[in-house]
């Protein structure tokens, strides 16, 4: 009987195992989790689940019968140490499991503020795990000081639940604006707003210089010498993809597990997907930090480990939601040289185009911008910036031949 091997009980390894029942896999299957709770959702977690709006169970991506149902061997709270390519064994408490065929959906982990700044203090968080977001949750008091390093959707999202929640909060960002990385200066200014106006401070191209406090974090000092009190911090500054058994395993990164178009890493028996996996994309290599890529990739994958051949050619779209926006992104901005704005029935949306062509929109609060925006981009269709911009022309008609 052939054995497949899951490392990784997240979105990504969970849609995996499942696309492999579901495409007839008779063979045995193990999931191994490093965390002791079957795989959930993370998008919640920071914002209903952390205000308390959704339970526990819902946050489950699967009730815990599934996997028995599905005759899946679901091992949780069990770290794998290591992966012995050449006996084809992975390693977990002391025990050796065998696979046929393995794959990698390790994810990311947060980075972390050094210790020598402060970061190992009590009383700072990341935002990943289920842990993680029950340990923030007893400091969510109203009134209470927050300042959040990283303005990213991480730390912007954290931002709108605490002021939700009636806390001061500060964002403090490095670069010139905050979501820099991802979006484009109008996307930027329109959230600032949004935040600010929700009584959110937010200081931009601000360094920090440490986290201040005995044991546990009472103020943060920036690099131009102010002092921000602070109860507690929440550290959103970016994620690295988890390679450590990957690279330890000899397997080729670059950054992340580097995969061929079928999800195949240098091992041909050994296959990665979802956050940790880095793809040929149009000419370059891509990483996705995204719920949509989890799944994707990973079903591709399940379907490719029984032999499918598929290539992996994704239309990426992301979403945020930050108080009573939500903002969704079709496509990848990448590259992007300009930037068409449409101001239409009281709703926006930013259209990023390279010379002609378009890449990439982001709707806020305009899902229809959004759903014909991802058929346009899908369809290799780039109308002209000039009929977008006009609040007159009906979207839908620019995509008529
Ligand atoms: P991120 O998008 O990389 O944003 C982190 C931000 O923190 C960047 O702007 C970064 O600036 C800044 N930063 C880094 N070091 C700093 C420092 N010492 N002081 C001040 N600012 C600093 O990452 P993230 O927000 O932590 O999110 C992690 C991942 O989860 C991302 O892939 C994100 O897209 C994903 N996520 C997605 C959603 C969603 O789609 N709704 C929600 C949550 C998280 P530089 O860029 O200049 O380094």
């Amino acid at each position: 009987m052939e054995r497949i091997v899951v490392i990784g009980a997240g979105q990504a390894g969970a849609s995996l195992v499942a696309k492999l029942r579901a495409s007839g896999f008779a063979g045995k299957i193990t999931l191994i989790g490093q965390e002791a709770v079957p795989p959930y959702q993370r998008p919640p977690l920071s914002k209903a689940y952390l205000l308390g709006d959704m339970a526990l169970e819902r946050l489950y991506l699967r009730p815990a019968s599934f996997y028995d149902e599905h005759d899946i061997d679901l091992l949780l709270g069990a770290p794998v140490t290591a992966i012995d390519r050449i006996a084809r064994t992975v390693t977990v408490g002391g025990q050796a499991i065998a696979y046929d065929q393995l794959a990698l959906t390790t994810g990311t982990v947060p980075r972390n503020l050094p210790a020598a700044m402060g970061g190992a203090l009590a009383g700072v968080h990341t935002v990943r795990t289920l842990a993680d977001v029950d340990a923030m949750a007893p400091e969510f008091v109203a009134g209470r000081q927050l300042v959040i390093i990283g303005g990213g959707y991480i730390g912007l999202e954290a931002a709108a639940v605490a002021a939700k929640r009636g806390l001061g909060v500060t964002v403090v960002e490095m670069a010139p604006r905050i979501l820099q990385r991802v979006a484009a200066p109008e996307t930027s200014d329109a959230i600032r707003a949004l935040h600010q106006s929700h009584g959110v401070r937010i200081l931009e191209n601000t360094g920090l210089a440490a986290l201040e406090g005995e044991d546990c974090v009472t103020a943060v000092r920036l690099a131009n010498g102010d002092v921000l009190p602070a109860e507690f911090v929440i550290a959103g500054i970016g994620v690295v993809p988890d390679t450590a058994l990957a690279d330890a395993a000899g397997l080729y990164l670059e950054n992340g597990i580097a995969v061929d178009a079928q999800g195949r890493t240098s091992d041909h028996k050994v296959w990665a997907a979802g956050d940790c996996a880095s793809f040929p994309w149009r000419g370059q290599r891509l990483r996705l930090e995204s719920v949509q890529n989890a799944i994707d990739q990973a079903e591709l994958v399940a379907q490719n480990m029984l032999g499918a051949g598929l290539d992996y050619d994704p239309m990426p779209w992301f979403w945020s939601d930050q108080y009573d926006l939500k903002l969704q992104i079709a496509g990848l901005n990448l590259g992007y040289d300009r930037v068409a704005v449409r101001d239409a029935a009281g709703v926006r949306s930013h259209w990023y185009y390279a010379g002609d062509k378009l890449l990439a929109v982001d709707a806020l609060n305009d899902p229809r911008a959004f759903m014909l925006a991802k058929r346009l981009i899908a369809a290799g269709r780039s109308p002209d910036p000039a009929q977008v911009t006009d609040p007159a022309i009906d979207l839908k008609s620019l995509l008529q031949p």
